[in-house]
């Protein structure tokens, strides 16, 4: 099983815990390890809204995809 996990540099946007990134074959989940706010996309959909063409290399832009997922936090807050 290939599953990665980082510390992202950003506190939770309801309770200023830690966050956290998971990727595993299947998803891409940024989530707070105090109060369990979560965000997910499959791992296609990220693909196709975060791999960027540069010089002909098909690049995937991991930060655009944490500014994504941390707005879709931010709305389910409430
Ligand atoms: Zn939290």
């Amino acid at each position: 099983m290939n599953l990665m996990r980082i510390r992202l540099n950003l506190d939770c946007p309801r309770c200023g815990g830690a966050l956290f990134m998971e990727e595993n074959e299947e998803s891409v989940t940024i989530y707070c390890t105090r109060c369990g706010l979560r965000a997910s996309w499959r791992l296609r959909d990220a693909a196709r809204r975060a791999l960027r063409n540069i010089d002909g290399s098909l690049i995937f832009d991991w930060n655009s995809v944490i500014d994504e997922l941390y707005l879709e936090l931010a709305i389910n807050v409430h």
